[in-house]
């Protein structure tokens, strides 16, 4: 498959990684010392429970000799569960952008279902993100290895972690109830909604529920959202809001645009003035 490994570099950092890995018998991953080589999954049908594919797929993709879309359309007939680690391997993502015809996700083309689908829908459970959160992968994998049934979404997302917008939780909330944006990026104050195209109010994910590193998120420190988890990613403009008239072009998931202009045209009628300082006061 097409990939950068970044969810792979992404589940390292969990601080719970040996723990976790002592829990199941890794067959073969290409990144570290494993039981089996390359060669070994070529040649042998080996038994694998879990199958976890990371990058886009690409068809008749040869890479040292070896088909990659037709070897893992081998072990996922195998697998008991199929997880998708990423966008590009849901969704297509990043590396879809380079040939949009032949490159897509397992199961899904950005929002299409593809014609596998119907063989794999039961056992599989999609991780968008680009990359994805290190716990979100240990907790479908703990659930999985507790015999636990997890709830999914209709694009198979397990709804504990995709019900949610990123919005959800994040610390600029009050700035984005009061029509407040940021002033530019890194700054304590604002949101990034309204000028700075922060995505996290139409994407679903739980970046502001389980924190990066246990301790912040991207838009928590002052970057907009990119939608990362979402189909459409990557979007043609980070950084940008489009507006008709003031109004931004796309309302927040399942907001209704009536409910979103009452909603909005009365805190904009009000000044906080508490959101209007600075949090620090440096002079003082
Ligand atoms: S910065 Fe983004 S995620 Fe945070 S409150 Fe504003 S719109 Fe929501």
């Amino acid at each position: 498959s097409l990939t950068c490994n970044g969810n792979s570099h992404s589940f390292f950092n969990h601080p719970d990684l040996f723990a976790i890995l002592s829990k199941f018998e890794l067959i073969y991953f290409p990144l570290i010392d494993t039981k089996y080589s390359l060669e070994d999954i070529l040649h042998k049908q080996l038994e694998c429970d879990i199958l976890i594919i990371e990058g886009s797929i690409k068809k008749g993709l040869i890479k040292n000799g070896v088909d990659y879309s037709k070897l893992i359309e081998n072990y996922a007939q195998e697998a008991k569960h199929i997880i998708t680690a990423g966008t590009c391997a849901t969704f297509g993502g990043v590396f879809k952008e380079y040939d949009p015809e032949r490159i897509s996700g397992f199961c899904f083309d950005k929002e299409r279902v593809k014609e596998n689908f119907n063989s794999y829908k039961d056992k599989l459970i999609s991780l968008p993100g680009c990359p994805i959160h290190p716990k979100w992968l240990s907790y479908v994998l703990q659930m999985l290895g507790s015999g636990n049934t997890i709830p999914i979404d209709k694009l198979n997302r397990p709804q504990e972690l995709y019900n949610i917008t990123v919005h959800t939780g994040c610390s600029r909330n009050e700035y984005f109830e009061w029509k407040i944006d940021t002033k530019g990026f890194g700054h304590k104050e604002g949101c990034s909604f309204y000028e700075h195209g922060c995505q996290g109010p139409y994407s679903r994910g739980s970046c502001n529920k389980i924190l990066w590193n246990d301790t912040s998120s991207k838009t928590i420190v002052g970057t907009p959202c990119f939608g990362c988890t979402e189909p459409t990613f990557p979007k043609e403009r980070f950084f940008f809001t489009k507006t008709n008239m003031g109004i931004p072009a796309t309302m927040p998931l399942e907001v209704s645009k009536r409910a979103y202009l009452t909603i909005t045209g009365i805190a904009k009628s009000f000044t906080i003035k508490r959101l209007e300082r600075n949090i620090i006061d440096y002079d003082s």
